[in-house]
């Protein structure tokens, strides 16, 4: 099955110049929703304790692999939104800069990570998160995507992970 039959390009969204790549109807197909499911499974290799997704599209195919995998599921959130001790990354932006949070007693040391986000562009987001696990003394063990935007050369920022994606653009 071909998955980017389901990706649809929308030209300047959120912001002029940005081509956003949409996954909604890759959702909404019963077929392509098992289909990538499936693919993302198959690229994981050992075991997982928890699988963390970003706010916010990560969100949702991180919990179905989670399950699956036997797996917790862990939300990094941008700031503000998580209840409790959180600890916090702050990562530069195009323009300005954002912050992640993830719940201090969410990953236990040792705890092997599978990290999940819909987009890998620039690489940002990913690498804050990785941090933040590290942070809390968990491993990272694979950085999974549905889609690498590869002019934006985010896998280079991950250095030293392992870094896979169902679909380049
Ligand atoms: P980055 O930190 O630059 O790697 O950006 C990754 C985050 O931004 C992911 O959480 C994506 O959901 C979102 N993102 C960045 N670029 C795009 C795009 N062209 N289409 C859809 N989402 C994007």
């Amino acid at each position: 099955m071909d998955l980017k039959a389901f990706i649809r390009d929308i030209p300047d969204f959120p912001s002029q110049g940005v081509l956003f790549k949409d996954i909604t109807p890759l959702l909404k197909s019963p077929e392509a929703l098992r289909t990538t499911t499936e693919r993302l499974l198959q690229m994981v290799n050992g075991e997982v304790d928890i699988v963390v997704g970003m706010e916010s599209r990560g969100f949702f195919f991180a919990p179905i692999l989670a399950s699956t995998l036997n797996a917790g599921f862990v939300p990094v959130r941008k700031s503000g939104k998580l209840p409790g001790k959180v600890v916090e990354e702050t990562y530069a932006l195009e323009y300005g800069q954002d912050t992640l949070e993830i719940l201090e007693d969410s990953i236990s040391k040792g705890d092997r990570v599978l990290i999940h986000d819909d987009v890998l562009a620039t690489g940002g987001t990913a690498v804050a998160t990785c941090a933040l696990v590290e942070r809390l003394g968990g491993k990272v063990v694979q950085c999974n995507f549905l889609i690498e935007l590869e002019f934006l050369k985010g896998r280079g920022q991950l250095n030293g992970f392992d870094v896979k994606s169902l679909m380049r653009y």
